[in-house]
C-alpha cells in the first residue's frame, strides 16, 4: 500500500540510515509504542483519562511509591498544577535554584509569586541545602528542589528545613523518573513531585508529564484541577450524580494516544535504563584519565543516589575552554551543548529587579558541557567522541 504524501512512514523515520553527524539527542523507540497507539485507535477512546492513561498512572504510582499519579501534557503543566495546589498567592516567595529550566519558575510567577533563587553546590549542581535558611522570609511558602541530571538533591536536609519552617516542597523531578535517594524514589519526598516525558528525557512520549501527589489531603483537589476545575473524576467513579464546576482548574490531560506511546516506553523502562547506564559507564571510563590529569571534571554520582542516566556532563576549567571545546567537537560533527542560562541573569529576571550574585551557578554555567546521550548512541560513535575530547587536550 502506498502511503499518502502527508504521512511519513515509520521505516523512513526510524530506519533512516545514520546521518554523518552525531546529534546531541535522538528520540529512540521500539515497536511497543507504535503497537500501543494502534491499540488505542482501535479502542476508539482518544481523549485523556483513557485505558492507557490509567495504566501509565498506575504503573507510575507503583514505581514512584506515590498514592496518586496523574498524567499531564508536560512537566510544565505538572508544575503549574503544583502551584495551584499549593494555593500560591501574589507576593508569595518560592525558593528554587537559578540553575534550572524556565518552567520551574514560571509555574509560580504565573500565580504572582516571586521566585527566590538559591545557589547550587559544585559537587552535584543541586541546591546547596546548607544555605537555604538564609533565603527564608515571612513570605516564603515553599521550596522547589530540582534533581539535576537525575541525581537527587540532599533531600534529608531540604525536608528538615521545610518542616522546621512549615513550608511545602514541590520536587521538580523532570529529569529524575526512576532515580532514588537512599533507596527511595525521587518525586516521592515532597508534597508533590513533577516529571517530564519530553523527547529529551530518559522515558519520553514527545511531550508529556506527570504529577505525583504524596500528601493524601491533596488528592481530591488535584483530580479537580486536572479536569478543568470539575468533579468529573468523582462522577466517573459514581461518587456524584453529575459533574460541574467546583474549583479553578485547566485542561492538563494528555490524549490517550500519547499515553499509549508512553506506556510502551514505561514497559521497556528497565531496558532503556540499562542502555543508558552503559553509555554513562563508557564515558566515565573513557574520560577518567582526563579528570586525573586535571583537565576536566566528570559527572560523579554520590553514594546515596541512584540515577536514571538522564544526561552526561563534564566541567571544563574555564569558559574559554568550554567554548573552544564545543567548537572543536562541532567541527568534528559532534553536537555537544551547554545547559541553562542561570535564571537570575536572564532578561526576564533583569527586568524584575534581580541583582543578587550566585557565584557557583554563574561559574558552572560557563564551564558545563553536555555530551551526546541517547539510547541508541553506538559504541563506535561514543569512542569517537571520547577520542576527540582526548585529542583536544593533547
Ligand atoms: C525538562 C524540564 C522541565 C520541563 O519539562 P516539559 O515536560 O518540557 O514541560 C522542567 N524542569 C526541568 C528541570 C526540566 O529538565
Amino acid at each position: 500500500m502506498k502511503l499518502p504524501n502527508s504521512v511519513i512512514s515509520f521505516s523512513e523515520t526510524a530506519l533512516h540510515p545514520r546521518a554523518q553527524s552525531i546529534p546531541f539527542n535522538r528520540p529512540c523507540m521500539q515497536w511497543a509504542e507504535i503497537a500501543n497507539i494502534f491499540c488505542a485507535l482501535q479502542m476508539g477512546k482518544l481523549a485523556g483519562g483513557g485505558a492507557f492513561s490509567r495504566r501509565c498512572e498506575a504503573m507510575l504510582a507503583e514505581r514512584v511509591a506515590a498514592p496518586k499519579v496523574l498524567l499531564t501534557s508536560s512537566c510544565t503543566d505538572a508544575l503549574e498544577m503544583a502551584s495551584l495546589l499549593m494555593d500560591i498567592q501574589p507576593g508569595d516567595e518560592v525558593i528554587m535554584p537559578s540553575f534550572t529550566f524556565v518552567s520551574t519558575a514560571n509555574a509560580f510567577c504565573l500565580r504572582g509569586a516571586r521566585p527566590v533563587f538559591a545557589d547550587i553546590r559544585e559537587e552535584d549542581l543541586n541546591l546547596d541545602a546548607s544555605t537555604l535558611e538564609k533565603y527564608i522570609t515571612p513570605r516564603t511558602k515553599g521550596i522547589v528542589p530540582v534533581h539535576y541530571g537525575g541525581q537527587a538533591c540532599d533531600m534529608d536536609s531540604i525536608m528538615q528545613t521545610a518542616r522546621a519552617h512549615s513550608l511545602w516542597v514541590v520536587e521538580d523531578a523532570a529529569q529524575a523518573l526512576f532515580s532514588t535517594y537512599k533507596g527511595k524514589p525521587l518525586g516521592s519526598f515532597g508534597d508533590v513531585g513533577c516529571f517530564s516525558f519530553h523527547e529529551t528525557k530518559t522515558i519520553m512520549c514527545g511531550e508529556g508529564g506527570a504529577i505525583a501527589i504524596n500528601s493524601k489531603n491533596l488528592i481530591q483537589r488535584s483530580e479537580i484541577i486536572h479536569e478543568k476545575g470539575t468533579n468529573r473524576s468523582q462522577f466517573f467513579r459514581g461518587e456524584v450524580d453529575k459533574y460541574t464546576w467546583v474549583d479553578m482548574g485547566s485542561s492538563y490531560l494528555p490524549s490517550d494516544m500519547t499515553a499509549a506511546f508512553l506506556y510502551g516506553q514505561l514497559t521497556s523502562g528497565s531496558d532503556i535504563i540499562a542502555k543508558r547506564r552503559r553509555i554513562h559507564e563508557i564515558y566515565e571510563q573513557g574520560l577518567q584519565t582526563l579528570e586525573d590529569a586535571g583537565k576536566l571534571r566528570i559527572f560523579h554520582v554520590r553514594p546515596e543516589c541512584g540515577i536514571n542516566y538522564h544526561l552526561y556532563y563534564i566541567l571544563t576549567q574555564d569558559t574559554a575552554i568550554q567554548q573552544d571545546l564545543l567548537a572543536y567537537l562541532k567541527q568534528r560533527h559532534i553536537t555537544a551543548v551547554t545547559h541553562y542560562v542561570p535564571l537570575h541573569t536572564s532578561p526576564y529576571a533583569q527586568k524584575h529587579g534581580y541583582t543578587a550574585h550566585l557565584p557557583v551557578t554563574e561559574d558552572i554555567a560557563k564551564r558545563l558541557i553536555r555530551l551526546p546521550f541517547y539510547n541508541d548512541l553506538g559504541i563506535y560513535e561514543q569512542e569517537y567522541i571520547i577520542h576527540c575530547i582526548h585529542n583536544y587536550f593533547k
